[in-house]
């Protein structure tokens, strides 16, 4: 079995979008599942000689605040237990909001490696605004831009160095 990359946080940040990058032209399985994290996507990637799968959560409806604290809180407990590494992604655009602050808790409990990734760092101003992250107690922070694909590379050496 290969080695396991998921990728979590609240909705919009941009997980798919970085998901799409990850596996590039290779195509996504869907896997339905019970409850609120039905929709999952597992994917395929290869970095400096190495595969992994790489798992996009979500599949929780947005617009519930209690049914997306609900979903966020089940996806973070099924990474935490099937991944060897978790990208914990972040909207910069949007800046910090009590949902990141719900999910860097859970994922500051435990021991697995998360890399803090700041997506929607599209510009220098971004990149530079991504340190207002680090008050989410996570040291391991990467600005990324999904859609340009800025960052990604740093991203990705960091993730293959932990599998
Ligand atoms: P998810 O709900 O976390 O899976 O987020 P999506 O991948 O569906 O993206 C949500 C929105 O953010 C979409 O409109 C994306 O085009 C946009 N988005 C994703 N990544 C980036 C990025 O790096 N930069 C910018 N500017 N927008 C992005
Ligand atoms: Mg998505």
């Amino acid at each position: 079995m290969l080695p396991v990359v998921s990728i979590v946080g609240r909705p919009n940040v941009g997980k798919s979008t970085l998901f799409n990058r990850l596996i590039g032209t290779r195509k996504a399985i869907v896997h339905d599942e019970y409850g609120v994290t039905r929709d999952r996507h597992y994917g395929e990637s290869f970095w400096n000689g190495r595969d992994f799968t790489v798992i996009d959560t979500g599949g929780y409806l947005p617009d519930e605040m209690n049914v997306m604290v609900v979903g966020i809180r089940e996806q973070v407990h099924i990474a935490l237990e099937e991944s060897d590494v978790i990208l914990f992604v972040v909207d910069v655009k949007d800046g910090i909001n009590t949902l990141d602050k719900a999910v860097a808790n859970l994922l500051r409990q435990q021991d697995k490696p998360v890399l803090l990734v700041s997506n929607k760092a599209d510009n220098e101003e971004r990149r530079m605004n991504s340190t207002e992250f680090y008050e989410l107690g996570i040291e391991d922070l990467f600005p990324v831009s999904s859609i340009n694909g800025t960052g990604t590379g740093n991203l990705l050496d960091r993730v293959v160095e932990l599998l």
